[in-house]
């Protein structure tokens, strides 16, 4: 098809130009002398997507889902007992995750299309008098659903519940293009990949954690071998990677620093809420819901939009994907066809995303839905002009 495919879905975003360019390039020694200004290039610059000031920053070959199980079987010993919001289908597969590596997880249900509740993650602590929890696992941004979690709020309630778990924070689908405070809000392992808000393909995977998170890398006795951070550690301390780091993606990831820092992270985050307000506008136009049950909790990077009981949404993803070449993210799990979902994060400003706005609003008339053609992209550019 001529012009350019608008790959909407909440990652793998789309790579700029200027990532590809930086990606395009021959294979080098990875032990070589000149390599550790390289490696040190990216791990001082990567903590300042979150504000990260304490602890350290890892970058392995790998995705979100690796990530996971890298932060828990180097922290927490084996069989311990952790503590996890399940509200989607992410937060589903960290605490899935976590069983699988032999963990106990006490899970606090909640519906998809709500957020993390810290009252209950509170009262779940308050009630472990014996200190057996060694973490809390939360989603900061469910990707299934379009709900973002209050990280602050969590982190007070475990405060207020005197409890000493680490607060383990996946961040696959905000660090890097919503707000992260990581001193602030006391993280001790988030994790994220590169596919999102970095903008480049998938394939590296990133750990940001707290002194007290690494103070239990030493000790912890959980066996792991290729995602052991003590070999990461030693050999980063070098300038270098225990095995042969994943060279064209890396070289991406240290433009894309540049590119996030040239921005700034506040600038960053102000962005995607700003063109969050289109969409969300355009939705309401489309007299549609958000899978996100309220405005406060609606996620900046991606929108999950319901779609009436007599429809099916993949009927909708299908018909912007084969007519409008526009791909929009399937309902996965518990919402399949029941949600379409709009990504909205990376590299993305208005006038592309009014352009995504329009092949959905084409797809959604297709589809038999009862939507004035122009209505969401509409209400999207009266929330998006400049002001005179
Ligand atoms: N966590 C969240 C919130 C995600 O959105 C995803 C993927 O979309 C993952 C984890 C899994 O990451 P990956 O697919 O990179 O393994």
């Amino acid at each position: 098809m001529a012009g350019r495919h608008f790959l909407q879905i909440p990652g793998p975003t789309p790579v700029p130009d200027r990532l590809q360019r930086a990606m395009h390039r021959q294979m080098e020694d990875h032990r070589s002398s000149a390599f550790p200004a390289f490696t040190r290039s990216i791990l001082s610059r990567l903590p300042q997507v979150v504000h990260q000031t304490h602890g350290e920053a890892f970058v392995f070959p790998a995705t979100g889902s690796a990530m996971w199980e890298v932060a828990l079987v180097n922290t927490v010993n084996p069989g311990a007992r952790l503590l996890a919001p399940r509200f989607g289908q992410f937060s589903h597969l960290f605490i899935q995750t976590a069983r699988h590596l032999g963990y106990q997880v006490d899970v606090l249900e909640e519906p998809w299309g709500e957020a993390a509740s810290p009252e209950r993650i509170e009262a779940a602590l308050a009630a472990d008098t014996a200190h057996e929890i060694q973490g809390v696992l939360l989603v900061h941004n469910e990707t299934a659903t379009g709900v973002t979690c209050d990280v602050a709020a969590v982190r007070a309630a475990m405060d207020r519940a005197g409890h000493p778990a680490l607060l383990f924070v996946d961040g696959v689908s905000s660090i890097a293009s919503l707000d992260f405070r990581f001193d602030d809000w006391r993280v001790d392992c988030a994790i994220t990949g590169s596919q999102k808000g970095f903008m480049l393909p998938a394939g590296l995977g990133m750990l940001f954690a707290s002194p007290k998170a690494l103070a239990r890398v030493e000790a912890c006795t959980t066996p792991r071998a290729y995602f052991d951070l003590r070999a990461m550690r030693a050999n980063n301390a070098q300038g270098y990677f225990p095995s042969t780091p994943a060279l064209s993606l890396l070289y991406g990831l240290d433009e894309a620093l540049t590119m996030l820092l040239e921005e700034g992270m506040d600038n960053v985050a102000r962005r995607h809420r700003y063109l969050a307000t289109g969409v969300r506008a355009a939705v309401k136009a489309w007299g549609l819901r958000e899978c996100a049950q309220r405005p406060q909790i609606a996620s900046d990077s991606l929108t999950a939009v319901l779609v009436p009981a007599d429809k099916d949404a993949r009927t909708v993803i299908d018909l912007a994907f084969r007519r409008y070449d526009i791909a929009l993210g399937s309902g996965l799990s518990e919402v399949a066809g029941k949600v379409f979902r709009i990504g909205h994060l990376g590299d993305m400003n208005a006038l592309t995303l009014a352009g995504a706005l329009a092949g959905t609003e084409m797809a959604l008339a297709d589809a038999g839905f009862d939507i004035t053609l122009g209505s969401g992209v509409g209400a999207a550019l009266a929330q998006w002009r400049v002001p005179a």
